[in-house]
């Protein structure tokens, strides 16, 4: 759970970064980075804390350059500490290498165990640093970034969306299942990779693509290439993106997350149909499944909460007596709206039922009659390897508790959570092209202990020059 972004752009990078960034600052609030290549030298300036507290015009100004790489960080592995703050700078055969990812490698410790036992230091605790190391292993061999990539990949298990800005060129790739969203836009001044097309919309620029599974992208000031590094079989996109994860006015792998959800509202409708006066979303997860709701079921649309819009996620709260207080701080109920109201009220997911139990006890102090919860995924049932902070199966409410218990347990007159059918008819990719490992506890890649449905990845040799419209680099 990160967002990354790499810019070429003949007018300078460093405010088409910034403003990427803030239109990724979703995907992670806990620290936000910038490196610039000036043709020279790399720049850079990360911190903890969202991006408009990081950043201001005097240091944006001191990031000189036309390719540049960014990322917000919200942490999987790797502890809370500044040195894991991203994009990771090196000094590499005289060059200037900055790498940014979001994913979730599952065999990190043997591959830091071989380079610890060849005499390597690790600077910091992240996977992402030996993903920078497996590139530069074979960059001093063959010199090649494409054979740097395809070497890496032979050797990485997990997920994966890496940019990286070396030698006058950004790259960015994408794991041989797509996990982990990255898409290609062109901007009024060159080209951009980032996890989700809000930031292309950002820079007023439009989407070309999505980077395929396993495939190199290479940006430089006069093409863009393309390199197909794996194949396989099927894909493994992360169903989370679309539930909850992404924002909504994204398009992932072709599919605009606003239609998702709104079509999962319909469904929940459909579904587990009741009479009610009003529905009402959990702002803003629950918006536009409420919306599709509303459609259908023909009830009024009404918000009932709203929401505290400068607090973080309340998810990275860490004790249990903090995150309830922060469900409070974050929300309040509309007492007019409620009072003496059946309700029905939508939430993208329910992980601990931390926060459902808390709203409902609002909303029903607040005086409502009846709240019918609805939630827009299956019961989240196994914790997720593969990027997304999902608590252990025994913090997971839905792992071993059937959905009449979890609807006692957070105080629900009703509870329905939308068919995985639906959830997967909704997205419009088959079953088999989508990771739903938190759902039904079986992964697309092999993970020590758990279930998984592995596909053998081919390896490839094609590269292509993109058929984009040129741009200037005189400007
Ligand atoms: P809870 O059931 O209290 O653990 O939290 C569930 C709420 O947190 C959902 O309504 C989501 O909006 C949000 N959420 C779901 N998954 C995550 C996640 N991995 N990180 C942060 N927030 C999440």
């Amino acid at each position: 759970m990160c967002g990354i972004v790499g810019i070429v752009d003949v007018g300078g990078v460093s405010l088409p970064l910034y403003y990427a960034l803030y239109a990724l600052q979703h995907r992670g609030q806990e620290s936000a980075g910038i490196s610039v290549f000036d043709g020279d030298q790399l720049h850079k300036h990360k911190a903890q804390g969202l991006v408009a507290e990081v950043f201001d015009t005097k240091i944006l100004n001191t990031l000189t350059g036309k390719i540049g790489v960014g990322h917000v960080r919200y942490p999987t592995t790797g502890a809370n500490t500044p040195e894991n703050i991203q994009p990771f700078n090196f000094q590499f055969m005289g060059k200037g290498f900055a790498i940014a990812h979001n994913g979730n490698l599952v065999n990190t410790r043997e591959l830091r165990e071989s380079f610890e036992k060849a005499g390597h230091f690790f600077c910091t605790t992240t996977d992402t640093e030996v993903i920078a190391a497996l590139i530069a292993d074979e960059l001093r061999r063959s010199g090649s970034i494409e054979d740097a990539v395809r070497l890496c990949m032979t050797r990485i298990r997990g997920s994966y969306s890496v940019v990286m800005a070396y030698d006058g060129a950004v790259y960015g790739f994408r794991d041989p299942l797509g996990i982990k969203p990255l898409c290609l836009g062109k901007t009024p001044g060159g080209h951009i990779i980032a996890s989700e097309s809000v930031a292309i919309d950002a820079l007023s620029g439009s989407l070309v693509r999505d980077v395929r599974p396993g495939e190199l992208i290479t940006i430089d000031l006069e093409e863009v290439r393309s390199t197909q590094i794996t194949k396989v079989d099927r894909k493994a996109h992360c169903i989370f993106e679309y539930v909850y994860f992404a924002r909504a006015d994204s398009v992932i792998d072709g599919v605009l997350v606003y239609d998702v959800r709104r079509m999962i509202g319909q469904k929940l409708h459909e579904e587990a149909p009741v009479r009610a006066d009003a529905v009402c979303p959990v702002p803003d997860s629950g918006t536009a499944y409420a919306v599709g709701h509303a459609e259908v079921s023909e009830l009024p649309f009404v918000e009932s909460l709203i929401k505290n819009r400068y607090m973080g996620r309340t998810f990275i709260m860490p004790t249990q007596a903090a995150r309830e207080q922060a469900v409070r701080i974050k929300m309040n109920p509309i007492r007019k709206h409620l009072q003496d109201r059946s309700i029905v009220l939508i939430d993208d997911s329910i992980v601990r039922g931390t926060t459902s139990r808390r709203i409902i006890q609002m909303i029903r102090d607040a005086g409502a009659r009846e709240i019918h919860m609805r939630i827009g995924s299956p019961p989240i049932q196994a914790p997720c390897y593969l990027g997304v902070d999902m608590p252990t199966r025994t913090e997971l409410i839905a792992s071993g508790q059937e959905e009449d218990q979890v609807c006692a347990s957070i105080t629900a007159t009703s509870l329905h959570y939308v068919s995985l059918e639906a959830l997967v008819a909704a997205i419009g990719h088959d079953f088999e092209n989508l990771c739903t490992g938190c759902l039904t506890g079986c992964y697309p890649l092999p993970i020590d202990g758990e279930d998984a449905r592995s596909r053998d990845i081919e390896f490839l040799d094609v590269t292509v020059q993109l058929n984009l419209d040129t741009f200037s680099t005189t400007k």
